[in-house]
């Protein structure tokens, strides 16, 4: 689909799964991936095990801010399943540690450093950021810290937007990161019995931009950093209660986020429905229209994860 592009990453095994006797059964070969020898699926882009934080920002950070400069929305999402490497290659680890090693800062933070070096120095510009978590179809403000009561969506004749959501002015790199790091302190992670920090929620980091051109024309767009919940299969048997009811609203947004993402693949004109649940209500001026979107597929070369890498290159695939 002319736009949204497709970003494979594949992480190494990690000592648990070798510990557990895994094997790696994801083999990477240009912009093709081969899973068990078998298989092979081809993307726009593909990066293998060894891949480095600063390949992905070459591949898609760029083209991306250079987009988001000249006016379009934009929309960056990491899918897979928990453990695959979704949010250490949207956030990575150590921007906010300036003793730690930079090779591991994630596109976020690298893409942000690059805005900020590009916007232009006649201050014509505003950045406005909020962040947002949606859990259990419940929206979240992650910049108030009082923990309010869940938001609503707002639609009118323009925009679709959250009422009474958080909007902070942002001048510099670092205004953003310690935003950042305030939305992460209030995110919502619970302990699950299949891991024991299992991110049940889709995260929505935005950086709207305001620059004023001579002609006193001013053009807006929107950058939105998506982590999406883990898109592994909830194990309904262990679940009961809000557990349960958790489980189902999680994948409801990722299902409709896939309904989507194929619609538009097939026929952008057609009823898309983006109305079906919050994430994708909450996206669409970043879906679809004039907009460019990158989906970011994180897998495990392990084969015990064989099926939800299957589930997740299959996903990937669709949005082609
Ligand atoms: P997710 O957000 O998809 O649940 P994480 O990004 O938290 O997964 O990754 C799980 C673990 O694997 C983390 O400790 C992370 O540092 C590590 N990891 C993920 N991707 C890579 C990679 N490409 N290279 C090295 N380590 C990785
Ligand atoms: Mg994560």
């Amino acid at each position: 689909m002319e736009n949204i592009r497709v970003l494979v990453r594949v992480r190494p095994l990690n000592y648990r799964e070798t510990h557990l006797g895994a094997n790696a059964c994801v083999s990477t070969s240009g912009n093709s991936i081969t899973l068990d020898n078998k298989k092979e699926y081809t993307y726009d882009h593909v990066l293998g095990s060894d891949s480095t934080q600063e390949q992905v920002f070459q591949k898609i950070g760029n083209s991306t801010l250079q987009s988001f400069l000249d006016g379009l929305n934009c929309c960056v999402f990491a899918y897979g399943q928990t453990g695959a490497g979704k949010t250490y290659t949207m956030q990575g680890k150590g921007f906010d540690d300036i003793t730690s090693d930079c090779i591991h800062i994630g596109l976020q933070p690298r893409l942000i450093q690059q805005l900020f070096k590009e916007l232009p120095k006649e201050n014509n510009w505003t950045i406005k950021c909020t962040y947002l978590e949606i859990y259990n179809e419940q929206l979240i403000d992650l910049l108030n810290d009082a923990k309010p009561m869940p938001l609503t969506i707002r639609e009118d004749a323009k925009r679709v937007y959250v009422e009474n959501l958080t909007e902070i002015a942002a001048a510099s790199f670092n205004d953003v990161i310690s935003l950042m790091q305030r939305g992460l302190a209030n995110r919502h992670v619970s302990a699950t019995q299949m891991n024991l920090e299992s991110s049940r929620s889709h995260s929505i980091f935005t950086l709207q931009l305001e620059l004023r051109t001579k002609g006193m024309y001013t053009r807006k767009s929107k950058l939105n950093f998506v982590d999406l919940a883990g898109s592994e299969r909830q194990k309904l048997t262990a679940a009961t209660g809000d557990r349960l009811k958790e489980a189902s609203n999680i994948n409801k947004s990722l299902t409709v986020l896939g309904l989507v993402i194929n619609s538009l693949a097939e026929n952008p004109k057609k009823f898309i429905p983006y109305r079906d649940s919050k994430l994708t209500f909450l996206l669409r001026e970043s879906l679809g229209g004039n907009s460019k979107t990158f989906m970011i597929a994180t897998i495990s070369a392990a084969s015990s994860s064989f099926q939800e890498t299957l589930g997740t290159l299959k996903f990937a695939s669709r949005a082609k």
